[in-house]
């Protein structure tokens, strides 16, 4: 590591501890030669892809973001927060290993539904309502029949 002051090669290292919930290791750096301190930061290159909006805009990975629309498409649905923590976690790691820098925010969509689909099928539905427009209403429509109909005979309307 070069020294910022004077380009010296040859610098120590200070202190060095974890920061970022671990996920960086933050150096103090001292040069031999004119004994200026400087800070370093390392993590690894595993970083969230930023995502390209469909307008071209870049914008960053959000999580608060993704667990928000998760979340709302999950309303008054049984699914317990632990599985919508798994599932966020799981297309985190997915989007990590990509290994690209930028990714289409669609993708994004196409994971969470994926996910949603794991879930509740009626969350899944109304998510992708919502982020994949439908080709036509009907299409829409057909997918709510398929579903409600599967949910008959659970018990739900008992007399
Ligand atoms: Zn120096």
């Amino acid at each position: 590591m070069h020294c910022p002051f004077c380009n010296t090669t040859d610098t120590k290292v200070i202190d060095s501890r974890l920061v970022a919930e671990g996920n960086q290791v933050r150096r103090r750096r001292e040069c031999t030669s004119c004994s200026e301190r400087f800070t370093t930061f390392e993590s690894a290159e595993l970083v969230m892809p930023r995502l390209i909006k469909q307008n071209g805009n870049r914008e960053p990975f959000d999580e608060e973001k993704l667990r928000s629309g998760i979340l709302k498409a999950l309303e008054k649905r049984p699914v317990a927060l632990e599985e919508v923590e798994n599932s966020i976690n799981h297309i985190k790691h997915e989007l990590r290993a990509t290994g690209e820098r930028e990714v289409e925010s669609n993708l994004v969509g196409e994971k969470v539904m994926n996910e949603l689909k794991k879930l509740d099928e009626v969350a899944y539905v109304r998510f992708a309502s919502v982020y994949r427009s439908f080709k036509d209403l009907n299409e829409f429509r057909e997918e709510i029949d398929r579903i409600a109909q599967e949910g008959d005979g659970t018990g739900s309307s008992g007399s």
